[in-house]
């Protein structure tokens, strides 16, 4: 059996050679992510190309998310990463004003200016995820100085907050502008927003996808969930995205740890009740930054957001910038293969209660019937958007599941649908020539035999562009 949930990666600087790349890919890895927080347009349109040419060498379909920086204070460059030892001093100054300090104490750059107006002496400072903490001391207007409580290394762009403090920072930045333009460019197939809080958050850039210029299908939009007002208006928001990420990093951050496992059951859940994409992420592998292993923690962390009911899994510093990238996808790979064996013994996974009526929901859910009660070796999809494909994903079928589509956008969109195996397929004019090549597609796949019968889901008519109206079960091989 092929592995249902999808993996993650993100590349950054351990991964941008042609060789890593097809490494990453060749070891299981079905989406590649870009931050926009880090690299510049000209690495990121390189890595993409080479993601693009790689995939299509190998036949192997990867999708690209383009992972938007969004409204977050960052240390500036960085040209050598800075040691910081707990109990002593520390300068945080603004980019636009340099400081210099004559006895010797280190000091940090910080993109965002307006840090030095909202912070208050005794508010703490987190530093990349936490993992350096200040105690704030002395404000000046272009810079402060602080007691550094956990050291740690700084390096370029690591993410700074200050928990509890209100900042008035727009939710779209310029910067964010400017990155979905080129993203757009570069036919993202995802595009994820990062703290998102309402959704108008998530309208505000479907709406600047859709002025920027009539492309057909657009990128589809996956809301980063790290802050708590977007827990709050968890429902609305899953109304509107295309999908979401548990970010664990920033949402540890900005609410109490022991909170963020709750808080990840609880949007796995409402996701897949709402029929949305959910990918759960960061520090899932961390150790694996510098090990060769993972801890028995890791390995079980990542096999419980599967039990939990999760669409992917995703891999940060451990692809971008840490010592054992293909590894850490090897590894991924196989804890998720191995939950999967026993997802439905253990899994809190049964098909969400049916909210959504309609003909694409419904008869993906007779497919799913009439692959469980019947010998139904596999369940063939033929879909123009992706939407069957979505809903067949969430209905859980415990038979594979391979989605065809003559369209190289539906196809990326695919890569990150669980227990989804996406094909091109070139547009057929009958029902005949069409089970013709996807029987073909079939027998070389190995999942199914000549002789086996499968479900197929489409149009009908094929040569039309239309919703999913008919299910039928077909002898492979068997002329129709
Ligand atoms: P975020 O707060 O958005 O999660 P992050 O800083 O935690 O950002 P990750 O995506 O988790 O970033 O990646 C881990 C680390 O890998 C980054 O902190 C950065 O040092 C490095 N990195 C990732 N992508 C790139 C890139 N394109 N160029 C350079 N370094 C990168
Ligand atoms: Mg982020
Ligand atoms: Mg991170």
């Amino acid at each position: 059996m092929e592995r249902r949930a999808k993996i993650v990666a993100t590349l950054g600087p351990s991964s941008n050679s042609p060789e890593i790349i097809e490494e990453l890919i060749r070891s299981g890895v079905n989406v590649c992510r870009f931050n926009f927080s880090h690299g510049t347009h000209s690495d990121h349109k390189k890595q993409i190309g080479l993601v693009r040419e790689i995939s299509k060498k190998l036949d192997l379909p990867v999708g690209i998310l383009q992972d938007l920086q969004g409204p977050k204070i960052r240390a500036g460059s960085i040209p050598k990463p800075i040691e910081l030892v707990a109990d002593e001093k520390v300068i945080l100054f603004a980019t636009d004003h340099p400081v210099s300090s004559d006895d010797g104490i280190k000091c940090i750059p910080v993109d965002f200016a307006e840090l030095f107006d909202s912070v208050r002496a005794g508010n703490r400072i987190l530093i990349d995820d936490g993992h350096v903490i200040l105690h704030v001391e002395q404000i000046f207007p272009k810079h402060l100085i602080a007691a550094v409580l956990t050291g740690g290394k700084v390096s370029s762009h690591k993410g700074i907050n200050l928990p509890g403090a209100l900042m008035s920072i727009p939710g779209f930045t310029e910067k964010d502008r400017a990155d979905l333009e080129f993203g757009l460019q570069q036919g993202v197939d995802f595009v994820a927003i990062s703290f998102v809080r309402t959704k108008q958050d998530v309208m505000t850039v479907r709406q600047m996808i859709e002025d920027h210029e009539d492309r057909g299908l657009t990128p589809l939009l996956i809301a980063k969930l790290e802050k708590p007002e977007a827990l709050e208006n968890l429902t609305e928001i899953l109304e509107v995205a295309d999908g979401v990420m548990v970010a664990r990093g920033d949402l540890g951050v900005e609410m109490s740890p022991e909170l963020v496992p709750i808080a990840q059951k609880r949007i796995i859940l409402e996701a897949n009740t709402h029929g949305k994409i959910v990918i759960t992420a960061t520090q899932m592998l961390d150790s694996m930054i510098s090990n060769p292993l993972p801890t028995r923690a890791e390995s079980s962390d990542v096999a419980n957001a599967i039990f939990d009911g999760t669409d992917a899994v995703m891999l940060s510093g451990e692809t971008a910038n840490g010592l054992y990238p293909v590894e850490s996808v090897q590894i991924m790979d196989r804890i998720v293969r191995s939950a999967e064996q026993n997802f439905f013994d253990w899994g809190h996974f049964s098909p969400p209660p049916f909210t959504q009526g309609n003909d694409s929901a419904s008869i993906t859910r007779a497919a799913r019937e009439l692959a469980h009660n019947l010998k139904v070796a596999a369940i063939a999809v033929f879909s123009h958007t992706g939407r069957t494909a979505l809903h067949m994903s969430k209905s859980r079928a415990r038979v594979p599941v391979m989605a065809f589509t003559p369209n190289y956008v539906v196809l990326g969109r695919m890569c990150l649908m669980w227990g989804i195996i996406p094909r091109y397929i070139s547009m057929s004019n009958t029902l005949r020539e069409m089970v013709t090549k996807a029987d073909e597609i079939f027998v070389e796949s190995g999942l199914v035999n000549g002789g086996e019968q499968i479900v197929v889901l489409s149009g009908f008519p094929v040569n039309q562009i239309r919703g999913t109206n008919m299910a039928m079960l077909h002898t492979l091989g068997e002329a129709l």
